[in-house]
């Protein structure tokens, strides 16, 4: 099957007046329609820039990065717009405004690229009712909680219509138990909407409970130590039932002592 998503020997480096600082080294993999990628590794290693490189915010200094198979992004204006309307981006901060009502957030993509409709405001109306904020939809952010804003900010996202999700730590501002039942949350929407989704984390036990492989990166400048695929007896289990079975452990253990070896 054709990949959704291809880099081969993908190189960048910052430059600056200080000097080079080279983030990502030969950076090879492929992601399947509707796969779940996790990728981990040490803090400041180039995880960010490997997303903003796939989202066409940044473009590779070597190497390729393909789309569908016949997509490069090499920022040529036609190009890399197009592929950006296919990704969509989850960051850390959920980037709500204030001033905006729920409703009002969940469609300023839409908005600002004039495709607002009665189709995209069915389809927001019933994520809205679906995942439990519809009761919320003339709120301000301040008045959810933060798993609410989180689901929020991923409705926003997903109104779009990507095929892609990049995600980018966006549950590490979110406390333990809010986190857990998130990542429940979110996993539940993307399996439903058959999104494939690359998930950047450092937290490993986050990846081993969400992801279907799991990309392991070196120290900067990053370069693909590992990709360790989970299987698991029992399939479609959610993050929080993974996280019980005799696989999770095992698997959690391997990840943790490659890190540990990363780390010298
Ligand atoms: P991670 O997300 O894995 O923590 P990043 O991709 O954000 O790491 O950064 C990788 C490296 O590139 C870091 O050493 C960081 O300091 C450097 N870096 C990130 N952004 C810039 C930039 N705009 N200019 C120069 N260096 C940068
Ligand atoms: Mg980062």
């Amino acid at each position: 099957m054709r990949p959704l998503l291809e880099l081969i020997n993908v190189c960048y480096a910052y430059h600056s007046r200080g000097g080079e600082t080279c983030a990502l080294q030969d950076i090879s993999f492929q992601v399947q329609q509707g796969e779940f990628i996790a990728v981990v590794g040490p803090s400041g290693c180039g995880k960010s820039t490997l997303l903003s490189l796939i989202s066409g915010l940044l473009s590779p200094e070597s190497g390729s990065i393909s789309y569908n198979g016949d997509f490069a992004v090499d920022n040529t204006a036609s190009e890399g717009s197009a592929l950006r309307e296919k990704i969509g981006y989850m960051l850390q901060k959920d980037h709500l405004f204030e001033w905006r009502t729920v409703y009002r957030n969940v469609t300023l993509g839409l908005e600002i690229q004039h495709r607002l409709d009665e189709e995209s405001q069915a389809r927001i109306d019933k994520m809205l009712r679906d995942y439990g904020l519809e009761r919320f939809r003339d709120a301000r952010p301040s008045e959810l909680s933060g798993g609410m804003r989180q689901r929020a900010a991923l409705i926003r996202t997903l109104a779009l219509g990507p095929e892609l999700l990049l995600l980018d730590e966006p549950f590490s501002a979110l406390d333990f138990q809010t986190r857990l039942a998130v990542c429940d949350d979110v996993s539940a929407i993307l399996h439903r909407e058959k999104k494939t989704a690359l998930l950047v984390t450092h937290d490993l036990s986050e990846a081993v409970s969400m992801a279907d492989r799991i990309i392991i990166l070196t120290k900067r400048p990053a370069s693909i130590r590992k990709i360790l695929e989970l299987k698991f007896e029992q399939e479609g289990l959610s993050p929080l039932a993974r996280r019980s079975t005799k696989e999770f452990q095992e698997y959690f253990n391997l990840l943790w002592e490659e890190m540990n070896d990363n780390e010298e």
